[in-house]
């Protein structure tokens, strides 16, 4: 047994310990980052979207990228669509939620 399987990332969305690295923005100003698992280092394309004249606008969606290499921002929403599993974070069940709907970019 390595700490790799005992990681929920897959199955729960990925877990507090990760490492962030900024790709940029979207033509919409969502931030795209690739995310690094620290307990058993898979990486994940994470997408955050907030406008802020809209209250409560804010989403934030990640997807496991695998072995794919990170994407430029303009990419990144179509690459999102194609990701499995993918996840959207729920703000009133405070934790991730499995995304099988539309990723959606800006509003
Ligand atoms: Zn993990």
């Amino acid at each position: 047994m390595t700490g790799e399987s005992n990681c929920k990332c897959l199955t729960d969305g990925p877990q507090r310990d990760w490492s962030t690295e900024d790709l940029g923005e979207t033509k919409s100003y969502g931030e795209v980052c690739l995310r690094t698992c620290s307990i058993c280092g898979s990486r994940w394309l994470s997408y955050f979207y907030e406008h802020e004249a809209f209250t409560a606008s804010d989403r934030s969606y990640i997807g496991y990228l695998g072995s794919l290499s990170a994407p430029n921002p303009d990419d990144a929403i179509a690459l999102m669509r194609m990701l499995e599993p993918r996840f959207i974070w729920d703000k009133k069940k405070v934790r991730w939620v499995k995304n099988s709907g539309a990723v959606i970019d800006g509003l």
